[in-house]
């Protein structure tokens, strides 16, 4: 072995060792409430973004065959040459019409959105002011561009006050934010964060992907929520969790931003075009929520019910009201083995700890989805009540 690929196995070892290495589950059926792994046979699961159960659902796979053969399997370039169909402007245009902006700019992943975007608008006149936990495409996206960053302590508005303060000088002082915060399901507090825009003359760019379609009367997500989603000036999200779980992102902005965007932006002037069958599996996805709060409702019965039984049962969780619900076991080796336990009792969830959380700060994340039936729901409330009386983690 040369020199380099024994560094590297060196450092394979030293994730190992602590304790980090992330082992892959096959699955073997489509992604679902009720799917097979090779390693822990037919379990229910708890861990995917599929907050609608739209992941496998009939008019997802219907709206993605018509595209295969109306419209072909892939499109071999990028959009400006020539990887623009009618169902790509037709996605656009409905993302943006459901957001309430100009237009949109579709790219492969939200990934992608995030890291074309700051440079693209910002140089080194410009200030970027972000919550410290956002999503890592957010700062990767951040450390591409020359403008000033500043950082915030997570949803804390008083020091939000004071980066703006400091940012004062800058030419455009653009606020960034996810919408939903994945490890604690948290809510940005974009009311507020709206205000201190307008007091300190900045924008507003929220990344919505754990909360497009889900959170809202509407499912417009953070900013409907909090009643201000005139006051956004960019979002970004995903279309790979509640919109379907395929894959493809974008940003929604005025007509200047995303004109800018779609000349400036390198992963949109740099990579292959989503392919048609994900373009017309979005509008699907953008129809289906729009037309009913049916898949919504029972997502949030179920978040609730979920929730309420856990925090009945005297689990540790965070509050709030997201379908993402920590269950907070502090000590990794406890979240981990506690996970493994479950899936031997058919429930498929996911231990997180240090670094992807706080040290000290381990815990199973579940999640929930439209797609749970109230018969999957009690299954896993009494296989953690009976792991977490074996483990000791309650009464
Ligand atoms: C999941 C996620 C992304 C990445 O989305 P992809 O479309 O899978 O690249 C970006 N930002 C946030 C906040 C996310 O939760």
């Amino acid at each position: 072995m040369n020199k380099t690929e024994q560094r590297l196995r060196d450092t394979l070892h030293e994730i190992e060792q602590q304790g980090l290495y992330k082992q892959e589950r096959i699955i073997t059926t489509p992604q679902g409430v009720e799917i097979r792994t090779r390693e822990g046979g037919e379990v229910l699961n708890f861990c995917a973004n599929n907050y609608l159960g739209l992941a496998n659902h009939p008019d997802m796979i219907a709206a993605a065959t018509e595209a295969l053969q109306s419209h072909g399997f892939g499109m071999a370039s990028v959009r400006f040459i020539c990887g623009t169909q009618d169902l790509h402007k037709e996605l656009e245009q409905r993302i943006a019409e459901f957001l309430g902006t100009d237009d949109a700019i579709l790219y492969t992943s939200c990934f992608d959105a995030n890291t074309g975007l700051f440079e693209t608008l910002l140089d080194d006149n410009d200030a970027v002011i972000s919550d410290a936990l956002n999503h890592a495409s957010i700062i990767d996206g951040i450390r591409l561009c020359k403008a000033t960053r500043l950082r915030y302590q997570h949803s804390d508005m008083n020091d939000l006050e004071k980066q703006l303060k400091l940012a004062q000088q800058y030419r455009t002082r653009l606020i960034v934010t996810d919408g939903v915060f994945s490890m604690d399901g948290d809510i940005a507090k974009l009311d507020e964060i709206v205000k201190l825009a307008e007091k300190y003359d900045a924008m507003v760019m929220v990344d919505d992907s754990h909360a497009t379609g889900i959170l809202g009367a509407h499912g417009k997500g953070t900013a409907e929520y909090h009643g201000v989603l005139d006051k956004i000036d960019i979002f970004t999200s995903t279309l790979g969790k509640a919109l379907g779980g395929g894959s493809g992102g974008f940003t929604a902005a005025s007509q200047p931003v995303i004109e800018l965007l779609r000349q400036r932006s390198r992963p949109y002037l740099f990579s292959n075009t989503l392919t048609p069958a994900l373009a017309s599996a979005g509008i699907k996805a953008i129809e289906l929520i729009s037309s009913s709060s049916a898949l919504r409702d029972k997502l949030n019965e179920n978040t609730a019910y979920f929730r309420n039984a856990m925090y009945t049962n005297c689990f540790d969780i965070n509050p709030g009201q997201h379908p993402i619900v920590p269950v907070m076991l502090f000590d990794a080796k406890v979240a981990q083995t506690m996970a493994a336990r479950l899936l031997e009792e058919g429930i498929y969830v996911i231990g997180f700890f240090y670094p992807v959380v706080p040290q000290g700060k381990a815990r199973i994340r579940v999640q929930i989805s439209a797609a749970h039936e109230r018969s999957h729901l009690d299954r896993a409330i009494s296989a953690f009540t009976k792991i977490g009386r074996e483990m000791e983690v309650i009464e």
